[in-house]
């Protein structure tokens, strides 16, 4: 088991500046020495309190002297004006949360302002659960002893009793310095009679103003209770509620919880009703004495009640109330620093008389309000709110706010986007759609063109049934009829009407009107020979000498053969046009197909006729180009653009023998 004990020494070193320092010491049970720590810039805590015997320890004590007289000694040029020396007295102990806060924010107030001169002490004086007459004076020798060497230039007293104990034992103590005070009521203050060189911050804990932010929340309550310990000052507490809350007797049901057992407060806390307005003062102890020094002793009381809990102690709001009128801990302690400041920088106390802080207000814990449904709305503008829980919206509203806007120009840009390609895609099938119709008005125009040829053509097996008919009615007519010879003839019918029917097919096949594309894998040979079909009357009737060529292999490419047809075809009737100017019999034309290398198949179209002037060779393929009195300039357009839409090229040079040649390729489909 341990044991701690501290000594505190300290003093200006030449080599370092200041140098304080406290040096823990822990009591084994063995009562051995085991220094526990070192704790530096000038601030040193302890409880006041007095050291037990035993040999050892008397030797630490003068271990811990002899340390102290080195101190002393580096210390001793230091320059002692230097520090500012504050001692602070804590009336209870270090459990009781609005002194530590007070002494807290006094601390840093100091420290910012002091720096690095600050020295400060801090005594715990625990008169909560040590009193009497002999005590105090047992603790203020103690801490005249303690502070012999090292006299505070000003004493800061938390609260009333710390400031009764300092006037009280001020000769005791042996330094006579200014004392500033604080978290004192002006009631309290006076049954103390204030000497002038004290002053201080007063605490004006005003019962009506933290029951006026009750009504406003609870205005349909009708009873009030005020809860207080069993102490003295919890009595005393409860005393002056009852002087201030006396007008409110009329309007509401005012009962008084004081000194009542822990347990039994709880039960009656438990079983009010929900419209009662529960005010808690101080419960600094219990009717056996016992002091309530759990910091959970709030919250228990909160918890439990089953109505809610006002208070006029800032330090309780965070704990479970709902919220009171009071005095700002904080600025209570910047208060009480400044004019210590004051004071040690030359003004004298009786300057400055005691004053109310400056920061008492409505405070309220905005997890209560949730808790108890009090509407927020019901406060004056100036409450301050605390422990607000901002929800996702209210904590990242901006940031919400931007990926919003981004979501929607990106759904909007999305949107317009799907907009303009619904559009584009429309175009694009209304351009289709003309093209195929423009496509198939060329076909019409040059297989109209090329028709009378055609029909021409036509003649040809229908004259050949005619004749073979009259032929067949000669042999019937015959006795015996030539049976043999019929069936011949009939046999020749049929091939010249099949041969008439696949003209008729062919062109009722390229005057058909498509919805679309009709893509398949066909033979190029094939459509050569097809579009032949319609090409060789027509170069007969203009007496053309028209020559073919194609490949014995079959050339599979993939596209509509109608489409292909209609290619050579134009390339075709362009050519029979170029030589109209030939005398009939001179003009030559050639259809050839072949592979070329890289898989690629070439149909050319050579003709005897002008050629192409070399200055338009360019522009032939633009639409509406023609040299024609009446062309379209459709033609080589078309051809091109069903050349490359089956993956191809189409091009035209002039023969160095004359006339032109117009050129294109397919893609060998893959097999
Ligand atoms: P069109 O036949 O209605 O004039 P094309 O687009 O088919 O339209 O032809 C455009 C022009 O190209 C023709 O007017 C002609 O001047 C020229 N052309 C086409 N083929 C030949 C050719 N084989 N020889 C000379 N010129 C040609």
């Amino acid at each position: 088991m341990k044991r701690e004990g501290t000594a505190a020494f300290g003093r200006p070193s030449p080599l370092v500046g200041y140098l304080p320092a406290v040096i823990s010491l822990s009591f084994n049970e063995d009562n051995s020495v085991v220094p526990n720590r070192v704790v530096s810039r000038g601030i040193v805590t302890e409880t006041a309190g007095f050291c037990r015997g035993g040999f050892l320890r008397v030797g630490a004590s003068l271990a811990l002297s002899i340390a102290s007289l080195f101190f002393d000694f580096v210390g001793a040029a230091s320059a002692q004006e230097q520090t500012r020396r504050f001692l602070v007295l804590y009336p209870y102990n270090n459990l009781f949360p609005t002194g530590i806060a007070v002494g807290e924010a006094a601390r840093k107030r100091l420290d910012e302002r002091v720096g690095d001169s600050l020295e400060l002490y801090t005594d715990f004086l625990d008169l909560g659960r040590f009193s009497g007459e002999a005590y105090q004076q047992r603790t203020a020798r103690a801490l005249a002893e303690k502070y012999q060497d090292r006299k505070p230039e000003i004493v800061l007293a938390l609260g009333p009793q710390a400031l009764q104990f300092s006037l009280k034992n001020r000769q005791v103590l042996g330094f006579d310095v200014p004392i500033v005070f604080c978290c004192t009521s002006r009631a309290r203050l006076s049954t103390l009679s204030i000497p002038n060189d004290v002053t201080g911050i007063i605490s004006e804990f005003d019962y009506t103003k933290t029951l006026a932010l009750a009504q406003r929340l609870q205005p349909d309550a009708r009873q009030i209770v005020i809860v207080a310990g069993a102490s003295e000052f919890d009595r005393q507490s409860a005393e002056n509620a009852r002087r201030q809350l006396a007008s409110y007797d009329n309007k509401y049901d005012i009962q008084y919880l004081v000194g009542l057992p822990h347990e039994e407060l709880i039960e009656k806390l438990k079983r009010l009703p929900r419209t009662t307005i529960v005010l808690m003062l101080t419960v600094f102890s219990d009717p056996r004495g016992r002091l309530s020094v759990s910091p959970d002793l709030v919250p228990q009381i909160t918890s439990a009640a089953a109505a809610p809990v006002y208070t006029p102690y800032d330090a309780f709001v965070g704990r479970g109330v709902v919220g009171g009128h009071t005095d700002s801990l904080e600025s209570i302690g910047i208060e009480v620093a400044d004019l210590a400041l004051d004071i040690l920088a030359g003004k004298h106390p009786s300057g400055v008389p005691p004053r109310s802080t400056n920061g008492n207000a409505d405070r309220v814990d905005w997890r209560q309000l949730k808790r108890w449904n009090l509407s927020e709305h019901r406060l004056p503008t100036s409450t301050e709110v605390r422990f607000r829980e901002f929800t996702v919206w209210e904590q990242y509203r901006w940031h919400i706010a931007a990926i919003i806007a981004i979501l929607l120009a990106q759904g909007s840009a999305i949107t317009w986007l799907q907009f303009e390609r619904h559009r584009r895609q429309r175009a694009e099938l209304d351009l289709r759609q003309r093209l195929a119709e423009v496509i198939h008005l060329n076909r019409t125009a040059v297989t109209g063109a090329m028709s009378a040829s055609v029909a021409h053509e036509l003649n040809q097996p229908l004259g050949a049934i005619q004749s073979y008919a009259e032929a067949a009615s000669l042999y019937l007519k015959a006795d015996p009829p030539n049976l043999g010879r019929i069936e011949e003839i009939l046999g020749n019918i049929r091939r010249d009407d099949k041969r008439a029917a696949d003209i008729i097919s062919h062109l009722r096949g390229l005057l058909k009107k498509q919805d679309q594309d009709d893509w398949q894998e066909f033979d190029l040979n094939e459509a050569v020979r097809d579009a032949l079909r319609v090409v060789r009357p027509e170069a007969s009737k203009r007496g053309v000498q028209l020559k073919a060529f194609q490949t014995d292999a079959s050339l599979p490419v993939r596209g509509d053969p109608i489409h292909v047809q209609q290619v050579i075809m134009n390339l075709a009737m362009n050519g029979m046009d170029a030589m109209q100017a030939c005398s009939p019999g001179q003009g030559r034309m050639s259809i050839d197909t072949a592979m070329t290398a890289g898989n690629i198949i070439e149909v050319s179209v050579a003709d005897s006729g002008t050629g192409i002037p070399a200055d338009k060779i360019g522009e032939i393929f633009d639409p509406f180009f023609t040299t024609k009195g009446h062309g379209t300039g459709l033609g080589l357009s078309i051809a091109r653009t069903i050349v490359e839409t089956y993956g191809g090229k189409i091009w035209a040079e002039n023969l160095p023998s004359g006339g032109a040649a117009f050129r294109f390729t397919l893609p060998l489909a893959v097999q």
